[in-house]
């Protein structure tokens, strides 16, 4: 299948994408995606849903200890390290940013507890800039189309990079993620009547 051939086809598999974390700012962003990791978004909304209503910035997050955000957000898994994370990105956005999220990938990179997936995320949800996050799903979707055999997400990105338009990038990234999520999951993907039965190596080695 060509580009615009799949960027049809995910048109009508996903005609609505749209990122599934609640937030009401690119800071509140940064930190739901940081807990999304292992976990899924409809956890991340439960837990956020109190904890921004109670420390909403930076500053106000600032006033919990690493011990008692690990007690808040403990249900999204890896509670001890994605406190520490959250805690010490809101220290770099305060020092470094004057408490302003960068819309640069190479400044949101440079903040501690932020990977390129969260920041191309934020880039692309928050700011919306061109940009192509890989996760788990986009991975796996990405490799079973044969778009890219590597397991490492810099790469698959590059490769998806060259492959896509820029200006579908943003898109993509959530069509493949809900397309990941929901029908070509891990365990038992849905294959009936997929349009990528023929490009898929996974269905043609049943
Ligand atoms: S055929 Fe199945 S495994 Fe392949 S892309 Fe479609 S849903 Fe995923």
């Amino acid at each position: 299948m060509t580009a615009d051939e799949m960027i049809r086809a995910f048109d009508v598999l996903v005609a609505n994408p749209k990122c599934e974390l609640e937030y009401s700012s690119p800071y509140q962003l940064l930190v739901a995606v940081i807990l999304s990791a292992q976990c899924t978004d409809k956890r991340v909304n439960i837990v956020t849903h109190q904890l921004f209503a109670d420390y909403p910035t930076p500053e106000k997050m600032l006033k919990l200890s690493q011990k008692k955000l690990g007690e808040l957000i403990h249900s999204c898994g890896f509670y001890n390290s994605k406190a520490k994370a959250i805690l010490d990105m809101s220290n770099d956005i305060l020092s470094k940013y004057n408490g302003q999220i960068p819309d640069k990938l190479e400044d949101l990179i440079s903040l501690r507890g932020v990977g390129r997936k969260t920041a191309n995320v934020v880039l692309s949800e928050a700011f919306k800039k061109d940009a192509l996050a890989v996760d788990t799903h986009v991975l796996r979707v990405s490799n079973r189309l044969g778009l890219s055999s590597s397991n490492n997400p810099d790469i698959v990105e590059d490769e998806l990079k060259k492959f896509f338009p820029k200006k579908n990038w943003s898109r993509l990234h959530y069509q493949m993620v809900l397309f990941g999520r929901y029908k070509c999951k891990a365990k038992k993907p849905d294959c009936s009547n997929c349009p990528f039965q023929r490009n898929c190596k996974m269905f043609l080695n049943k």
